[in-house]
């Protein structure tokens, strides 16, 4: 029986990762659906990251796993099914969106188009982890080989920044994913972000949301991480918020453990720089 106290500040605009579905979280889906519940959630969505266009783009942890972008495919295939039972079961506890979080590489395009069409999902969260091919958040050792092949941290960011443009502009996701997740493994990111050429494309890719009345995922992980800011970073924040873009937390969970965590400081920053938590819903 359903004993939780509602929060009704408490949704996740992006979260559910689970072991049964991704190689780097824990735990089944079923569960971590019970412990939103458990925790009081108004709504949560279930984001599952989408396979790899191709084989080349099968993570380490998943080859390990002895997948490939076939295999994958057909995992996700079965989540999506999976997702659509629980929000079917558990509909009078807890409203569940059914989506997925894409991927931005080579093929991608037409890739993601693809799983649109024939999986018909609620909504998706349009997600960078790689610039140029190169995967930057997967590891320390990724992160510094994207800097090297980019020619360096200022290089790097503004690839990043140019290509979620391109994301955002092809794709128009409901929610764009932890905006600044490039800053990942930088010490120097807040003068960094502020620097002329990255500030400008922050700016420009910040406008196309606004114009296009998407959501960004506040992404609680990075406190996880031992950053002391999530993504988004505060000078980001304070941009949105003139602009007028809803900014909406995401616990981007990957276990039972992970469900929540953080939203109460969360919802306290976002709260204390006057953002709406009357929370913009994904679909
Ligand atoms: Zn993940
Ligand atoms: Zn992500």
């Amino acid at each position: 029986m359903n004993q939780a106290t509602p929060n009704p500040t408490y949704v996740s605009i992006h979260g559910g990762h689970s072991g049964e579905f991704c190689s780097h979280a824990i735990d089944s889906l079923e569960d971590i659906v019970k412990a939103y519940i458990r925790k009081g959630f108004a709504w949560v969505g279930i984001t599952e990251h989408m396979p790899p266009a191709t084989d080349a783009f099968v993570y380490p942890d998943e080859r390990a796993a002895g997948l490939d972008a076939g295999q994958l495919y057909d995992r996700f295939a079965v989540y999506m099914n999976t997702a659509r039972e629980l929000k079917a079961r558990f509909a009078g506890e807890l409203d569940i969106y059914v989506g997925f979080e894409t991927e931005f590489t080579s093929r991608a395009l037409p890739f993601t188009r693809q799983l649109i069409d024939k999986f018909n999902p609620d909504y998706f969260v349009g997600s960078l982890h790689h610039v140029d091919d190169i995967s930057f958040d997967f590891s320390q050792e990724d992160y510094l080989r994207a800097v090297d092949a980019l020619g360096g941290y200022d290089n790097l960011y503004e690839r990043y920044f140019d290509l979620q443009y391109e994301l955002i502009d092809a794709l128009n996701p409901a929610v764009v994913g932890h905006f600044d997740l490039i800053r990942l493994y930088d010490e120097h990111y807040r003068a960094r972000l502020e620097k002329p050429g990255i500030a400008l494309k922050i700016d420009r890719n910040l406008a196309l949301v606004a114009e296009r009345g998407l959501i960004l995922d506040f992404n609680l992980a990075a406190l996880s991480k031992g950053m002391d800011e999530p993504y988004i970073s505060a000078g980001i924040l304070e941009k949105a918020k003139e602009l007028g873009i809803a900014v909406v937390p995401g616990d981007d969970s990957h276990s039972v453990d992970s469900v929540g965590r953080h939203m109460e400081k969360g919802i306290e920053l976002l709260k204390g720089m006057g953002f709406n938590t009357a929370w913009k819903r994904p679909a």
